[in-house]
């Protein structure tokens, strides 16, 4: 059997990951650009997706539609963090089903028939079967492409995983529902070898994804020796410069953590801060304040570890006051970067459930701008966008001049993100009926 694992754009870790096991038995090919002379000698193809507009992108909804016309007997998969709602893909793509969650131990027993943790269509019903365990991260090595290399992710070529799981409750995230909230973790001396293998394959910069990177290890508090351990080696293969931690929860940092990510990494760590108000770290259920924030932020830069922070506008909860506090508090933190994305209600989290209660003309992703901004003809959180990336510019500590071309981008940036999170509030209008709880 041949089997081709399409991942749009980057491989992703999962795409590998899954490619690693299939090839045990089968022969595999995992490509980031179609290639139409695979699919068409392909017994089954597995489409990696990663993000909800994959479901309504035009060029991936024509490639389903010419594979199904052109390859009869192919069977035809989606797999990937977007298999949380496979009821809207089966409605809006036209493959033979869904593997649902995380798929090392479900999808090989698919290919040979079996149902458990498939989602298909039967005339006009959905039968959704989910997967009855969890699998063990004890896996073979990912398959890993020959150009690794040159695939750049947020400045890293690969995203290596260390551990699943998240103790958080973010209303915006889907991460605890897809691999629970308890924390499963790898052995080190497993993630050691895989690192190995990546650099062997060209890898050269790794980061550490896993939502929490201190939450390696974690039974009943954060294990800071193995986290330790775990940077140290990974650090002696591919040097501190090409290693970065880049996700962390304030609630997780201490001194020694810190000083682990500076010893072995690259030197940075990025909070996601989201708001600086805390009724909406409150609506987002974060589980921490605004103190616990900049407490955090203070000592990674009293340990001279830089302070990267990402920030979320147009949460429907936000009112002017609390996106005022936000730019109060950026002022206050002078960070060393930060990044600014406008609320994505992604399918089956809390933010989806309660975008789909208010009033589409009350919610700042189709409520117009009517600030200083009016002329640009921005949507309110498109206008939030725009004017937090100028501000946050202004405030970094090394801040670039704003040139027109960096207006520009910003402005760009604000409208593009605008107009995405747009699509993706219509298709869960759409498919209410399946999303509201
Ligand atoms: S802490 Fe991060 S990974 Fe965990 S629920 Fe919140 S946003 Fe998601």
């Amino acid at each position: 059997m041949r089997v081709t694992i399409y991942s749009p754009e980057i491989y992703t870790y999962g795409s590998m990951l899954v490619g690693g096991i299939l090839k045990e038995k089968y022969k595999v090919h995992l490509i980031r650009k179609p290639d139409n002379i695979l699919f068409l000698k392909s017994d089954v193809i597995i489409f990696s997706l990663y993000s909800t507009l994959h479901i309504i992108d035009n060029k991936i909804r024509e490639l389903i539609n010419f594979i199904k016309r052109a390859n009869k007997k192919a069977k035809l998969y989606v797999a990937g963090c977007i298999s949380t709602y496979p009821e809207i893909i089966l409605n809006e793509l036209n493959v033979d089903g869904v593997i649902i969650g995380e798929g090392e131990i479900t999808t090989p027993r698919i290919l040979e028939g079996d149902e458990e943790g498939l989602a298909y269509r039967e005339g006009d019903n959905i039968i959704v079967n989910y997967p009855k365990e969890k699998p063990s991260l004890d896996h073979p090595l990912p398959l890993i492409p020959k150009d690794i290399g040159e695939q750049n992710i947020r400045g890293a070529n690969v995203y290596i995983e260390t551990h699943r799981g998240c103790l958080g409750n973010c209303t915006f995230c889907q991460v605890p529902k897809f691999f629970g909230k308890e924390i499963r973790s790898r052995d080190v001396e497993l993630v050691v070898e895989e690192v190995k293998e990546f650099k062997k394959r060209g890898a050269k910069r790794i980061a550490i994804s896993g939502g929490t990177g201190s939450l390696y290890n974690f039974k009943k508090s954060v294990n800071r020796e193995k986290f330790y351990e775990l940077l140290e080696k990974l650090s002696s293969i591919v040097g501190k410069s090409n290693l970065s931690v880049p996700d962390m929860r304030v609630d997780y940092v201490d001194e020694a953590i810190l000083e682990a990510i500076k010893n072995y990494t690259i030197g940075w760590v990025f909070y996601g801060i989201e708001s600086g108000s805390d009724k909406v770290l409150r609506d987002m259920k974060k589980g921490v304040n605004t103190k616990k924030i900049m407490d955090a932020i203070k000592l990674a830069k009293d340990l001279n570890v830089k302070v990267a922070g990402s920030f979320i506008v147009g949460y429907p909860t936000e009112t002017e006051k609390d996106y005022l506090l936000t730019k109060d508090f950026i002022v206050d933190a002078e960070l060393d970067d930060l990044f600014v994305s406008i609320a994505e209600p992604i399918p089956t989290t809390e933010l989806c459930s309660l975008v789909l209660k208010i009033p589409k003309e009350e919610n700042p992703t189709f409520k117009r701008h009517e600030g200083i901004y009016r002329r640009l003809n921005l949507t309110e959180s498109e206008a939030r966008c725009f004017d937090l990336l100028i501000h946050g510019e202004m405030w970094k500590t090394k801040p670039r001049p704003l040139t027109k071309e960096l207006y520009s981008l910003f402005l760009n940036e604000a409208k593009s993100q605008g107009r995405d999170i747009k699509k993706i509030t219509e298709l869960i209008f759409k498919y209410k009926e399946y999303l509201i709880t």
